[in-house]
């Protein structure tokens, strides 16, 4: 059996957790254990928010949730006698929730709270519980689906250097100062209010409290690139920035279609992980890696048969972009809303389960101007039902208890 070197306990609140978490990144946050390359070891997480939300049919705690806590990571775990221009090597070996506990969630975020990538045409707050069943995934609040999970983590990046952490803070003010005001906001910049930083104390943590960044983007570190290949079997290369790498790891998911477009969008959940860590010395320098690479898994795929909606890049008011796959994608998701509506579906229904579902994104062709062409494939074995156009009226299907939106 793995040992396991970071556990959390539910039934304590995130900041009274046996190991400290954190929540910002900054290289200053320390370790809370140490491994030697080669090492496989377990950790255990927090769901993303830190327990901020129940498994019931209320969307309340959605809508109220604090953002300023996200994420809780478990770690930083140094890895001994790796160091700036090293390659750190991540196995994903398996993850899994924890045992007791089997069950996630997936959420569309307020507008005023968050929002999401289709926040105009959801505005509210929705929450989908999930349960789960060895690798399987059904919903009570999205009736007759369900589907394999692809677990995996939806944050885990190594520490910055200081220098890194600036250049990271000077851009994203930049970005914040060209429409300060906006909701929901064009980038999160460094915020006290509910900062942890791990074990820190006193005028130290204040400090990092200031500078630290937050987690909600994917950076030059890994971080929150909730890219669903990470499973079991993937591996990934982290550039390492700082003396002993501090790694660490948190929001876990169950499952997560491409681009998690309700924001919330994956099947979160509180777990555990399982990596192996070793090292290339002075790879990223050989290899003149600035940023993560990974190597997908090598198991086999799950679905073989996808319904894909194409996108292109006119808006709902049949306005011309250029070239913009942002609008295409955006256009793809609706498309499929659109249709999928006609087997009794609610909207928020349709947007949880594009976000949660192993569906796939693709950009096809950025050259044919004006228009960027996506698509957005859907498994067409989740559904208990055939959903493919036929001469025949779609069969509207009982929707046994829709979601509530607050
Ligand atoms: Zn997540």
């Amino acid at each position: 059996m793995t040992k396991t070197i970071i556990s959390v306990d539910l039934n304590k609140k995130a900041t009274e957790q046996p190991f400290p978490l954190h929540n910002r990144w900054h290289p200053d946050i320390p370790a809370v254990v140490m491994v030697d390359p080669g090492e496989t070891f377990r950790i255990e997480c927090l769901d993303w928010t830190g327990g901020q939300v129940s498994n019931n049919d209320d969307a309340t705690d959605i809508k109220n949730l604090d953002l300023k806590q996200v994420h809780y990571l478990s770690g930083p775990v140094a890895v001994r006698e790796t160091e700036p221009g090293d390659l750190l090597v991540v196995d994903i070996i398996d993850i899994g929730p924890l045992p007791g506990n089997e069950w996630g969630y997936t959420c569309i975020f307020a507008q005023e709270n968050g929002g999401s990538f289709l926040t105009d045409h959801f505005p509210h707050a929705a929450k989908a519980i999930w349960d789960f069943d060895g690798i399987y995934a059904t919903s009570r609040h999205i009736p007759e689906v369900k589907f394999a999970g692809i677990p995996h983590p939806g944050l885990i990046g190594v520490a910055p250097s200081i220098d890194m952490l600036k250049r990271w803070n000077q851009r994203e003010l930049e970005l914040i100062k060209t429409n300060p005001k906006r909701v929901p906001p064009l980038a999160y910049p460094p915020d006290h209010e509910s900062a942890a930083v791990g074990s820190l104390k006193g005028a130290e943590a204040e400090r990092v409290m200031r500078e630290g960044c937050r987690t909600v983007p994917p950076r030059e570190n890994g971080g929150n690139t909730d890219i669903n290949s990470f499973t079991k079997g993937s591996r990934i290369y982290f550039p390492v920035q700082v003396k002993d790498s501090l790694l660490s790891v948190g929001d876990l998911h169950f499952s997560e279609g491409d681009g998690e477009i309700s924001f919330c969008g994956a099947i979160e959940m509180a777990g555990w992980i399982e990596l192996k860590v070793d090292v290339i010395k002075q790879g990223a320098k050989l290899y003149n890696l600035n940023q993560p690479v990974y190597r997908p898994t090598e198991s086999q795929q799950t679905y073989s048969n996808y319904i894909t909606f194409e996108g292109f890049s006119v808006d709902e008011e049949n306005k011309q972009y250029y070239m913009d796959a942002n609008m295409s994608f955006r256009r793809a998701c609706l498309n499929a809303i659109d249709y999928l509506k006609q087997f009794g579906y609610t909207g928020e229904q349709i947007c949880i389960l594009l976000s949660a579902a192993p569906v796939e994104a693709n950009i096809k062709a950025i050259v044919d101007v004006p228009n960027a062409c996506t698509s957005l494939a859907i498994p067409t074995e989740i559904f208990s039902f055939d959903i493919w156009p036929s001469d025949k009226r779609p069969t509207k299907h009982p929707v046994k208890r829709k979601l509530t939106v607050v």
